[in-house]
Parts: structure tokens; C-alpha cells; sequence
């Protein structure tokens, strides 16, 4: 089965501890198991996909300019993936899709779902932040159009323990994801 990657919004923003939305140590935790994972997604030549949160500050049109403090703003580092990711991204461009969004699902406004139907793709894994929000919105959206869905639970976290848990309960029962331990 043709299988993708995607690391969602592991940034510097949603992960440092003086990020400007951050879920603090759980996402920083997450650190050497996405690196690792996104290593063999490399080796193996399958897809790797980075999708990531883009934002103008002050937007007035947008709705998280209401709900949130501003975060991963348009040229700014804080939008960079974080720790080692950075340099593995870097070191891998050629090979990495990186995916700007503006909502929190990954297929909201992007051309994933072209990206992944061209390669014949079928199945996605999930890792990142948070669990219950961007993780979350972009499963559904995934199991709304068909693909099979693997989250690792190694790999996403959020800052609100319980929205973190419900999620995981949530992908197994409600949208038949495997989450892989
Ligand atoms: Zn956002």
C-alpha cells in the first residue's frame, strides 16, 4: 500500500517553550520520534509532506484571529520546523513536500488531496501538534475522503491532556485509525 507522511505544524511556534502558541513539553517530547520517523519515511522513498500553519498578522478575515494569540505568521522564524526537524528538512528539500495552510485541516485550502491521489496514495500517517486540533481536523478530512488513517501516538501531542486523550479515542472508534503505540 502507497503510504504518505505528514508532519503537521511541528514548528517552532506550536512546539518551543517560548513559542507564540505553544503546547510546551509534551511537543517537545515528540522530537526525536518524528525525526525518526520522518528518516525512514526518506529511506523508504515514500512521500514525506510538512504542512504547516501560515498566517498574516492581524488578519481580520480570519477566524483564529479572534480565538488565538497571533502564531506562525508569514516570514517569521517561528513558522521553521523545530529542533532537529529543521535540519532534516533541510538537508532533504528536494524530497519533502512543504504544504502551506491557513486552517487546521491539512486539506483545507491546499492541493494535498491532488498530491496524494496523483502518487496513488492511500494511506496516511499522522504525526505532530496538537492532537485535538490540526490532527484532528486533517483525520477527518481523511477519512471523509477515503484514505486509511495511521496516528502514532509517539508522535502527536497537545497542551490539553484531555483533548489529547478524547482525540485518540476518537481516531480509533469514530474514524477506524489504527494508532500505533
Ligand atoms: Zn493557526
Amino acid at each position: 500500500m502507497k503510504k504518505a507522511l505528514l508532519v503537521i505544524d511541528y514548528t517552532y511556534d506550536f512546539v518551543a517553550q517560548d513559542g507564540a502558541l505553544t503546547c510546551g513539553q509534551p511537543g517537545i517530547d515528540l522530537e526525536a520520534y518524528i525525526v525518526d520517523l520522518t528518516k525512514d519515511f526518506l529511506t523508504k522513498e515514500d512521500l514525506v509532506i510538512m504542512p504547516v500553519d501560515l498566517h498574516e498578522e492581524n488578519d481580520p478575515y480570519h477566524p483564529e484571529t479572534k480565538l488565538f494569540p497571533p502564531h506562525n505568521i508569514k516570514g517569521t522564524a517561528g513558522r521553521s520546523p523545530y529542533g532537529a526537524l529543521h535540519t532534516l528538512y533541510e538537508e532533504n528539500k528536494d524530497k519533502i513536500i512543504w504544504m502551506d495552510k491557513t486552517r487546521f485541516s491539512a486539506f483545507a485550502g491546499t492541493d494535498l488531496e491532488l498530491q496524494l491521489r496523483a502518487r496513488g496514495i492511500t494511506e496516511l500517517h499522522l504525526v505532530g501538534v496538537c492532537t485535538d486540533i490540526c490532527i484532528l481536523h486533517t483525520a477527518v478530512d481523511a477519512y471523509n475522503r477515503g484514505f486509511s488513517i495511521v496516528i502514532h501516538e509517539k508522535g502527536v501531542a497537545s497542551f490539553d491532556p484531555a483533548g489529547h486523550d478524547w482525540a485518540l479515542r476518537h481516531f480509533e472508534k469514530t474514524l477506524g485509525a489504527k494508532v500505533i503505540q
